[in-house]
């Protein structure tokens, strides 16, 4: 589903991302490990149009998407999560969700042609919809809670919930364990199962929970300064001595 074909990224003379060359299998969650500053979130950015490579090329279902803007992306299918934005923290959850751009079809001009009574259908729908997706969350009784206030492992399932207020195909999450309790970061793994199953998604995921990784990711890749070292499963690498020398060099 993508080839990241000898991806380069520089800052000045600095290689964070040394020729990474991968492929995403589609139906797949392929976890991304690594030391810190391995260049993971770096290649993230690149693939998900945050930030250009000094040279390569990134594929989508063979079709070159190298440095597509990060909305053009988003219309076909693929999603970089973010943390909620401050802006938006003083909004409900369900606000959250109903935000989400492209879930609504009308334009400002659009709704105008159409009227009132346009909008009013379309919010309802809106709102029905973001109420379903926190039903599959199971946070349905955060609906009215500002995102500010929910606590981390929530706002991560948050973030999840905003990749299925549009039609999403595959969505890169980086780092959806820091600062989430195990039971929470358990939910947000079986969340992410389920997203896998029952609605198709393909997911990329950077974690350094080896628990995590291990329950939900194969394959797994293993990233080191800035290049692909190992793929495999999560025996395979761990076993994998090139791994080893990464992790214990740093
Ligand atoms: P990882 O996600 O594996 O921890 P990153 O991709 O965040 O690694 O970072 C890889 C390296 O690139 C780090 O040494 C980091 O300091 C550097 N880096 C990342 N972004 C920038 C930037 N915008 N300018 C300069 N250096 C950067």
């Amino acid at each position: 589903m993508i080839v990241v074909e000898d991806v380069h990224k520089h800052f000045g003379n600095f290689h964070a991302v040394d020729g990474a060359s991968l492929e995403i299998q589609k139906g797949s969650i392929t976890g991304l490990i690594g030391p810190n500053g391995a260049g993971k979130t770096t290649l993230f950015n690149v693939i998900a149009g945050v930030l250009p490579p000094t040279s390569g090329k990134v594929f989508m279902d063979g079709e070159e998407i190298t440095g597509l803007p990060p909305h053009d992306l988003f219309h076909k299918g693929l999603l970089r999560t973010f943390q909620i934005a401050h802006e938006f923290s003083s909004m409900s959850c369900r606000e959250n969700l109903m935000m989400v751009p492209g879930a609504q079809s009308g334009e400002a001009l659009w709704n105008t042609w159409f009227g009132r009574k346009r909008i009013a259908d379309e919010e309802r729908a809106l709102r029905a919809k973001a109420d379903e997706v926190l039903e599959f969350l199971t946070i349905e009784h955060l609906a009215d809670h500002k995102a500010g206030q929910v606590s981390g492992g929530q706002k991560k399932l948050l973030e999840l919930g905003r990749t299925m207020m549009v039609d999403a195909k595959i969505v890169f999450l980086d780092e959806v364990g820091a600062g989430v309790n195990r039971t929470l970061l358990m939910t947000i793994a079986d969340t992410i199962l389920r997203l896998n199953k029952e609605r198709g998604y393909t997911f990329v995921v950077i974690e350094h929970d080896m628990d995590f990784i291990g329950k939900i990711c194969d394959p797994v890749i293993c990233m080191a300064e800035g290049k692909v070292l190992a793929e495999g499963t999560l025996d395979e690498i761990k076993a994998n001595e090139h791994v080893i020398e990464a992790y214990l060099g740093t």
